[in-house]
C-alpha cells in the first residue's frame, strides 16, 4: 500500500491569515499547560496583538473554565464557527464548547478524535491573527502527529513545552522533544511550571522539589533549548487566573507575573 496522502489544504486556507501558531505541549496532564496557554494569550493580547486561543485537548478541555466561559455557546456564521471574544483582540475556541459529553470523548478512538480536531481546525473563523495559541492534549500520541501535519507549521511557528521540575515529568518532556524533532517542529523553549512555592501569607519562595530542582535547566542545556522561565506555585495568583483573568490584572507584582513577562518577551 502507498503512503496515505494527507489533505490539509482546507486547514491551510482557513489559517492563512495567522502569522504565528504556537503549540503548547506537555508530556502529561496537570503540569499547567492550559494555564500557560491562557496566560500567554492574555498577555499577548494585552500588548495589543490579535490573539486566538484554541483548545483541542479533547479529553480534558479546561480552557472554558479557565477563561470564565463555561456557559458559553458557539455560534456559526457563513464563515464558520465564531470564536468567543473576551475582548476585541482575544478570541477563544475550545473543543469543550462542542462536546456535550466529555466522559464519552475519553473513550473515542483515534480516527474520531482526529476527525473532530481536523474539522475544528478547518471550520473556526479566526480571521487575521498575530498569534494562535494552541492548547494540545498531553502526550505524543498519533493525535499529535496528525495535529502537526494538519497545521503545516513553518519557521514562524513553534512549540512551547511545559514541564514541572520533577524527574518523571522531565522524562516525559524528553519524549516531547523527540516528537518535535521527528515532526520538524521548531521548539521555542521550555517553561518550568510549579517551580518552587510562594507562600500566600508571607510571599516567601521555597524550593519544595529540592533536590530535583534545576532539572529544567539541565534538560535545556542537554538539548540546546532555551529555558523560557520558571513559574512558581503561587496559589492565590492562580486561583484568580482560573477565573479568566490575566495575571497582570490579578497580581501584577507576583513572581509568576514577572516570569510570564520574561517568557512572552522571549517569544517576541
Ligand atoms: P494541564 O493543562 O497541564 O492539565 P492546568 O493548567 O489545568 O494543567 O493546571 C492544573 C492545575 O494546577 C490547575 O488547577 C491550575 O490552576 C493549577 N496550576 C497550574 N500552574 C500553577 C501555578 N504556577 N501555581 C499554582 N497553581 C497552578
Amino acid at each position: 500500500g502507498g503512503k496515505q496522502v494527507l489533505d490539509n489544504s482546507e486547514i491551510i486556507a482557513n489559517l492563512k491569515q495567522v502569522k504565528h501558531k504556537i503549540l503548547v505541549l506537555s508530556g502529561k496532564g496537570g503540569v499547567g499547560k492550559s494555564t500557560v496557554s491562557s496566560q500567554l494569550a492574555h498577555i499577548l493580547a494585552s500588548k495589543g496583538f490579535d490573539v486566538g486561543l484554541l483548545d483541542i485537548d479533547i479529553c480534558g478541555p479546561s480552557i472554558p473554565r479557565m477563561m470564565g466561559l463555561e456557559t458559553s455557546e458557539v455560534h456559526s456564521s457563513n464563515n464558520g464557527w465564531q470564536p468567543i471574544y473576551i475582548n476585541e483582540n482575544l478570541g477563544v475556541m475550545s473543543i469543550g464548547f462542542l462536546i456535550d459529553n466529555k466522559d464519552e470523548a475519553i473513550i473515542w478512538r483515534g480516527p474520531r478524535k482526529n476527525g473532530l480536531i481536523k474539522q475544528f481546525l478547518t471550520d473556526v473563523a479566526w480571521g487575521e491573527l498575530d498569534f494562535l495559541i494552541i492548547d494540545t492534549p498531553p502526550g505524543t500520541s498519533d493525535e499529535h502527529i496528525s495535529i502537526v501535519q494538519y497545521l503545516n507549521l513553518t519557521p514562524n511557528d513553534g512549540a512551547v513545552i511545559v514541564t514541572t521540575p520533577q524527574e518523571v515529568s522531565l522524562s516525559d518532556v524528553r519524549k516531547e522533544i523527540s516528537f518535535c524533532i521527528k515532526t520538524k517542529t521548531n521548539i521555542l523553549g521550555v517553561v518550568e511550571n510549579m517551580s518552587g512555592f510562594v507562600c500566600p501569607n508571607c510571599s516567601h519562595h521555597t524550593d519544595i522539589f529540592h533536590p530535583t530542582t534545576g532539572g529544567g535547566l539541565q534538560l535545556c542545556k542537554q538539548y540546546n533549548l532555551q529555558l523560557l522561565g520558571k513559574i512558581p506555585l503561587e496559589p492565590k495568583v492562580l486561583l484568580s487566573a482560573e477565573k479568566g483573568k490575566c495575571i497582570y490584572e490579578t497580581a501584577p507584582d507576583s513572581i509568576a507575573a514577572q516570569t510570564y513577562t520574561q517568557i512572552v518577551n522571549s517569544l517576541l
